[in-house]
């Protein structure tokens, strides 16, 4: 599943492409995605300008002068675009274009100047959702949504303060999109590891320097991830076998029964299950 870096990535190779150009046409050639799309609503954007794009969690957001476009990427989701000479960019460097992958093609935006948006979405557990633009505070996605991780305002007060009664297990707590949004299992576990937190810690034990390192090393691992063009995600993989370069880099996520990689360490990093979700830790390096 794509996290905030691999959509943040997908943002700004659109960022750098599609605004300023104007839906001429849209074609949904598979209608039930996660939800039902509906093609009423998406003639709402014919004739009109993309002016921006912009990324909240983990969902993209196309802006236009009356409407706004929510995207969620789902587990498969992409977007490649086309232009007048049918080239074909795709919009993170994760995967590539095969052949094979336009069966896949689920909506097509025709833009001007003969170019084409395409979402593209193997599994289907994307969605694509129309919204009027002056509703765009209200939007039930967004509404429970904590602080953006890479904020200001995600740093020590807020941390502390949201804490204070929570006995919840902290491996949750950095799971739960209220407390912060954005953040999935490979990461949260990454960041454990380096911040030398025990996932299974409760939240309103933590002191003042776990915090500090949670969220020194949340923002770091995020930044990073994002410049190295996001993880490859198992999913990605399948459909075009190229891996991201963040992938290599992970210190205990997938790494059970390897050596911790502290130097100073001679455990081995550990599995268990928490909420459901793989739980990779240290259990010395970790407390
Ligand atoms: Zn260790």
């Amino acid at each position: 599943m794509p996290e905030l870096p691999e959509v943040e990535v997908v943002k700004r190779s659109l960022e750098n492409k599609i605004p300023n150009y104007i839906i001429r046409k849209v074609a949904i050639k598979t209608p039930k995605l996660r939800y039902r799309l509906k093609k009423k609503e998406f003639k709402k954007l014919i004739g009109k300008k993309i002016l921006s794009i912009q990324r909240r969690s983990k969902y993209l957001i196309f802006n236009f002068h009356d409407n706004c476009m929510i995207v969620h990427l789902g587990m498969t989701g992409k977007f490649f675009i086309e232009n007048n000479s049918s080239i074909k960019f795709k919009t993170s460097f994760y995967y590539n274009i095969k052949k094979n992958d336009l069966k896949h093609n689920r909506v097509i935006f025709y833009l001007n100047k003969k170019t084409k948006l395409i979402y593209n979405d193997v599994r289907k557990f994307g969605f694509l959702k129309i919204f009027d633009i002056r509703k765009k505070d209200y939007i039930t996605h967004f509404t429970n949504l904590g602080p953006e991780p890479l904020s200001k305002k995600f740093e020590f007060s807020y941390f502390k303060l949201h804490i204070s009664n929570k006995t919840k297990n902290v491996k949750n707590l950095l799971m739960d999109q209220r407390f912060v949004a954005g953040l999935g299992n490979i990461y949260v576990n990454e960041v454990l590891f380096l911040a030398k937190v025990n996932p299974y810690k409760k939240s309103l034990n933590l002191n003042n320097f776990e915090i500090q390192r949670l969220i020194k090393n949340i923002k770091l691992v995020l930044q990073k991830a994002i410049i190295e063009g996001g993880s490859s995600i198992k999913n990605f993989k399948s459909v075009d076998g190229e891996e991201g370069a963040f992938q290599q880099k992970f210190k205990v996520y997938s790494q059970e029964g390897k050596n911790c990689p502290a130097s100073s360490c001679n455990d081995v990093i550990r599995r268990s299950i928490i909420s459901n979700r793989s739980t990779f830790y240290c259990k010395t390096c970790q407390k």
